[in-house]
């Protein structure tokens, strides 16, 4: 006898049905019949094979860590960008545009707005701390914080949805 399960939205509806996508069980009532299979609806809704901007918790786990792990290098790299006499802008941009496709990786190449918010705060805690001492003296430089807007900007981009 196949194990009874239960509806994930009627916890309490017994099933034997479950997503052809995501293996969720689903009761009647819920169950969309696709040219695939059985689906739930939030399954069924969506394109076939598109889940973009839905990332599940793991991913959104690995995305944090992997944004944290971009905090932490980026404030030797952030230091480093702004000793450079020029393009700090277009070298900021580049690294922000790669930790932000790190951050994209991590979280199963979803994007969306969780990915580009990790990778936003990812990319603008460095330059903050780096900036910090002159934030606080009230002396900060411009052309700093449009490098750091660039990076900041250019790793929400490597987060869009496709
Ligand atoms: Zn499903
Ligand atoms: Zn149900």
């Amino acid at each position: 006898m196949a194990e009874t399960m239960h509806c994930y939205r009627h916890p309490k509806r017994e099933t034997r049905v479950s997503c052809a996508t995501c293996g969720r069980p689903i009761c009647t009532e819920c169950m969309v019949a696709t040219d695939v299979g059985i689906k739930c609806p939030d399954d069924a809704r969506l394109p076939r094979g598109a889940r973009a901007g839905v990332m599940k918790t793991n991913q959104v786990v690995r995305s944090i860590l992997a944004g944290i792990g971009v905090a932490v290098v980026g404030i030797p790299v952030a230091y480093v960008l702004f000793l450079l006499p020029f393009f700090t802008w277009l070298i900021s941009a580049a690294a922000g545009y790669g930790a932000g496709t790190l951050i994209y990786r991590a979280g199963g190449r979803n994007g969306g707005p969780v990915a580009i918010a990790i990778s936003v705060v990812a990319t603008a805690v460095p330059f903050l701390v780096v900036l910090a001492p002159d934030l606080l003296a009230g002396a900060f430089n411009p052309l700093r914080l449009i490098a750091m807007a660039f990076a900041v900007v250019a790793a929400g981009v490597a987060n869009r949805q496709i």
